[in-house]
């Protein structure tokens, strides 16, 4: 009897810090190990490969022609495209040829992070090697984006089992996000919440409001204004308060474009 064969994924990363694989080491249901050794067959990650170099790009070829068809492709990190993608190569190829290349034999896309969901930090002003999102990159291809900086491993892992179970993505909003995790703002589900509406602020950090665990909108809080999960499923399994506002930060929008990455609001004026 032979065992059925694990769902293969691969894993691109481009430009991108590794924060987003960083996240996914952190879940402990299911643990990393249980994931890539029992639930998927992970044929390719850089930082988690077992070989490297030629081996590594071997077992990736490999990958993509037995699976075609069958294989979620993982993008982590943004994509540069300026002077034909030569800011990001592996291999000796452009990360964009790759991910080119891998998309079109994948079952399903996922851009992991806001690098690889519209170019996030990558692409910050002025954005020199012209870095952009997988989604604009594979125009007219589904993918599926999970934005955070880093991003919540849970997503991601819920997605991919939702995949694998139902055989389709979950519904997405029209920014590819799974409507699951970013279908609330922030703001709906935060433990300060009680205090924005009785008007209790923290106005500076370390300030009696700021030990009390007043509300953070005056230090710039964009949690009225990000839609995602982080209050209601926290991060790393360490228990309550593990997100930012949590600690004691003010959110910074990093799961939506446009809003995070930006100044606290009373240092824009
Ligand atoms: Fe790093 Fe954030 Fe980009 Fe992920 S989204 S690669 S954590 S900068
Ligand atoms: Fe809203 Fe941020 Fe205040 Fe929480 S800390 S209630 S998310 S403004």
């Amino acid at each position: 009897v032979t065992a059925p064969q694990r769902p293969p994924v691969i894993w691109l990363s481009g430009s991108a810090c590794t924060g987003c694989t960083e996240s996914l080491l952190r879940p402990s249901h299911p643990s990393l190990e249980h994931l890539i050794l029992d639930l998927i067959s992970l044929d390719y990650n850089e930082t988690l490969n077992a070989g490297a170099g030629h081996q590594a790009e071997a077992a990736l070829q490999d990958s993509i022609h037995k699976n075609a068809g069958k294989f979620i492709l993982v993008v982590e990190g943004a994509i540069p495209v300026k002077d034909g993608g030569v800011y990001c190569m592996i291999g000796g190829k452009p990360f964009s040829e790759i991910v080119r290349d891998t998309a079109a034999k994948a079952a399903a896309v996922v851009a992991i992070g806001s690098c690889a969901s519209w170019g996030g930090v990558a692409a910050a002003k002025p954005n020199p090697t012209g870095c952009i999102g997988a989604p604009e990159f594979l125009k007219g291809k589904t993918v599926v984006t999970i934005p955070g900086c880093p991003p919540n491993a849970y997503n991601f892992l819920s997605t991919v089992i939702h995949f694998l179970t139902f055989k389709k993505l979950p519904a997405l909003d029209e920014k590819g996000r799974p409507k699951f995790a970013y279908g609330r703002l922030i703001h709906e589900n935060c433990e300060r919440r009680p205090h924005f509406d009785a008007g209790r602020f923290a106005l500076k950090f370390g300030d009696d409001g700021h030990r009390k665990g007043y509300c953070l909108y005056k230090l710039g809080c964009k949690g009225p204004m990000t839609f995602a999960n982080c209050p209601a499923i926290l991060f790393n399994d360490v228990g309550p308060g593990a997100w930012p506002v949590g600690t004691g930060h003010p959110c910074f929008g990093c799961t939506e474009e446009g809003v995070g990455f930006t100044l606290p609001l009373h240092a824009q004026a």
